[in-house]
């Protein structure tokens, strides 16, 4: 898919993808050989009929092609841009043996993007109006599973309402992923078609804190409840120097960036260092976000500092690859040990040490190991750490009979959702850990399945 020049798109938030043509997006579709035993859609976590669609694209029915999207996919402009398609259905693509597979999700953005232009309507709001169950539903988070469930259960006649603690929706989509991997108008865009379907979407409300949880089930009378928090707590290493001024989680240091819009300075006020010299510590989307975003604020040197080697970067290869292009430096087989500050408690200096790779550990991947003797020095004015999120505690602390596994992550059902508590569900990154986009729609999915169930098994009021 054609991109913007590095030496350009290095300095600017505007989008790195340019998008299919119409051409090339025929022309992709038209490689697909339509298998019989159609095993892309095994990939999909949300069960796209990836040939229909596909095969709708080479006959040139974009109409068609969005209706068959959407009929599946609440958020396919997103989709197309974001989930590793790589590991999904693209990886089952039967062309993949021997070929490239089918790029099914630059066809999904290109008919998604195609849609919001000529301002097609999504296929659940031609769906006729449900009748009202008169049962209400309040989902906590509005991240892609709060959004996906809120969808699946406003079409169902549900009530529903989304309490979100920021002042806008979205979840990572807004203040974790950057605009020049996923603008935010395409975003709104897409959230929009909640607000057609009558889900309420309340934000500046806290769970935990404007209302507990048991508050909203007595005194609000919720009849059922979803939460989706994500795993938003940034965590730290212990090494000595993580107080020094200039030094950032990833999550404090995007969300500044994107959702507070510090890269618009002056026109937005949120102030945010403009550091010269960055080191982002991490190995995930998280990191290359951040350290993509630090060049576009000016660095003249973005680091990526990676403990173990690229081969193990849980990081997408693409976003890798366009990181590199734009001038970010891998230090690999590379950990932090140290941070110095100046007299004034301001980040100098990061003390490094080499790594090399062990046996396996538990995640599976080979255990970096520091070699003696190899620490080395470099001068940073700002350093992102983005090595891991966790559990925000402020709901399993209000909420003592709400069963929590180590790390704070609620035990749910992998199938429904549910936990053990009378009428709540909970699903996306709150339960699983950090994940995809995809796997936490996927997961509300199949909770609006179960609480559906629940609502509909309810004595009558
Ligand atoms: P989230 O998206 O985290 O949303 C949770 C929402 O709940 C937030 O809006 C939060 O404000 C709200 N909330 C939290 N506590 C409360 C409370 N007490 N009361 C009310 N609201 C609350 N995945 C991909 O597939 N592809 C990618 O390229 C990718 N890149 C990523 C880049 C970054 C920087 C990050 C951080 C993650 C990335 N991911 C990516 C992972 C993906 O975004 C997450 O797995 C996904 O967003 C999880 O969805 P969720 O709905 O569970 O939670
Ligand atoms: Fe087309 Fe690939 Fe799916 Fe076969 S597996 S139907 S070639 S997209």
């Amino acid at each position: 898919m054609p991109t913007v020049d590095p030496s350009v798109r290095r300095r600017s938030f505007d989008e790195v993808a340019s998008g299919y043509s119409l051409e090339l997006a025929r022309q992709e579709a038209e490689r697909c050989i339509q298998c019989k035993n159609r095993p892309c859609i095994e990939g999909c976590p949300v069960e796209i009929d990836i040939p229909t669609f596909v095969r709708k694209v080479a006959e040139g029915d974009l109409a068609g092609a969005y209706t068959t999207l959407s009929d599946k996919n609440l958020l396919p402009a997103i989709c197309g841009r974001v989930c590793p398609q790589e590991d999904q259905c693209e990886k089952l693509c039967t062309l993949g043996v021997r070929f490239e597979p089918v790029a099914i999700g630059r066809l999904e953005r290109f008919v998604a993007d195609f849609a919001g232009a000529m301002n097609l309507v999504a296929a659940e709001s031609t769906a006729e109006t449900p009748v009202p169950t008169g049962r209400s539903v309040a989902i906590v988070g509005s991240g892609p599973a709060g959004l996906t469930v809120a969808a699946d259960l406003a079409k169902l006649g549900h009530r529903v309402t989304i309490f979100e603690a920021l002042h806008k929706p979205g979840g990572v989509l807004i203040y974790g992923i950057p605009e020049f991997r996923l603008p935010k108008a395409i975003v709104e865009r897409e959230i929009h078609k909640l607000t057609t379907l009558g889900v309420e979407i309340k934000t500046n409300h806290i769970i935990g804190r404007t209302f507990t949880v048991d508050e909203l089930f007595d005194e609000l009378h919720y009849d059922a409840m979803f939460i989706a928090t994500g795993a938003g707590l940034p965590y730290f290493p212990s090494i000595p120097g993580v107080n020094l001024v200039g030094v950032y989680s990833a999550n404090e240091y995007l969300t500044r960036s994107n959702l507070m819009k510090a890269y618009r300075f002056p026109e937005h006020d949120t102030p945010i260092v403009r550091g010269r010299h960055v080191a982002v510590v991490g190995g995930g989307n998280t990191a290359m976000d951040s350290v993509r975003t630090a060049l576009r604020l000016g660095a003249e040197h973005a680091y990526l500092v990676y403990r173990r080697s690229r081969d193990e970067m849980p990081a997408r290869a693409e976003e890798v690859e366009h990181a590199e292009e734009e001038g970010v430096e891998l230090l690999l087989l590379t950990a932090p040990s140290a941070l110095a500050g100046d007299e004034r408690s301001r980040v100098r200096a990061m003390t490094c040490v080499r790594m090399e790779l062990g046996e396996p550990d538990a995640s599976g991947r080979r255990s970096p190991i520091p070699l003696a003797g190899s620490d080395f020095s470099i001068d940073v004015d700002t350093v992102v750490f983005a090595v891991g999120q966790g559990a925000n505690p402020l709901i399993r602390s209000t909420t003592p009979d709400l069963p929590v596994r180590k790390g704070g992550y609620i035990v749910a059902d992998a199938s429904t959702g549910a936990t053990s508590k009378a009428g709540v569900f909970a699903g996306g990154d709150i339960v699983t850990g950090g994940a995809t986009v995809i796997s936490a729609m996927g997961a509300g999915r199949r909770a609006a399945r179960a609480i559906d169930a629940y609502l509909r098994e309810l004595p009558t009021h």
